[in-house]
């Protein structure tokens, strides 16, 4: 079992140049080298940064290693058992699992399933599966109070969020308060499920629109589209200074 230092003194002492190795989690890349300063690592050394199967490298692997850093490609043998090595303990690694989130619909003061109900029976009849009947539409976005870091910025407030690879909706707990109108929490909802109806697209200049013009104008047709932008305007203030004095 090799530690980064131990592993480091070897590769020195092999290359006979100095060695720094830090281990990753990098499966793309799971050996970089570069030269702390310009020059042939055998004489600049190595900065490596090595997956953490490396821990368990045979000898044999930390000499080719050493030899490929002196000489390069032209350490062919050594170079093509690297790669071998390299290929078969990244096929080893276990399957990626995406990383669970815990779904929190229950606030302290709203409920989001039902209200994602009504948006959806309101504004979307045709453009969402509503579970368990089978279609070609889209599946219903699940939908969660985010967890938010309770010094955030209220600059940079972000109320709402849609995330496509999880299709999840996000809402930003300073919304589960009394002080909030019901009709505000369903329109943030019904903006984030438009998002999920509308893809983002990039303009002929590259950047991408979140907001496209069909996405504004279906927006704008939102029976509370002018209260909510109304109450936003006001009220929204009036309730994270409350929710702030409350930490
Ligand atoms: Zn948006």
């Amino acid at each position: 079992m090799w530690t980064p230092d131990s592993l480091a003194e070897t590769l020195t002492q092999q290359l006979g140049a100095p060695v720094q190795v830090t281990f990753t989690r990098s499966r793309s890349t799971p050996v970089q080298a570069k030269a702390p300063t310009p020059g042939p690592f055998a004489q600049a050394g190595a900065d490596l940064r090595l997956h953490t199967f490396f821990t368990e490298a045979p000898t044999e692997v930390v000499t080719d290693l050493a030899h490929w850093l002196r000489v390069g490609k032209r350490a062919r043998a050594a170079s093509q058992r690297l790669d071998a090595y390299i290929h078969a303990s990244v096929a080893q690694l276990p399957a990626k699992t995406p990383r669970r989130i815990h779904l929190n619909p229950s606030g302290s003061h709203y409920e989001l399933l039902p209200l994602l109900e009504v948006v959806r029976a309101q504004e979307f009849p045709d453009n969402f599966t509503a579970p368990p009947r089978d279609s070609p539409a889209l599946p219903l976005p699940a939908i969660t109070w985010s967890q938010q870091n309770p010094r955030g910025k209220l600059r940079s407030l972000r109320l709402g969020s849609y995330n496509r690879e999880r299709n999840l909706v996000r809402i930003h707990p300073l919304l589960d308060d009394k002080l909030v109108p019901e009709f505000f929490v369903r329109y943030i909802i019904f903006h984030e499920l438009l998002h999920a109806v509308h893809k983002s697209l990039k303009d002929t200049a590259g950047r991408w629109v979140h907001h496209s013009q069909a996405f504004r104008q279906r927006e704008a047709q939102y029976p509370d589209y002018q209260a909510a932008l109304k109450w936003e305007a006001k009220g929204l203030w009036t309730v994270a200074k409350k929710q702030r004095k409350q930490r």
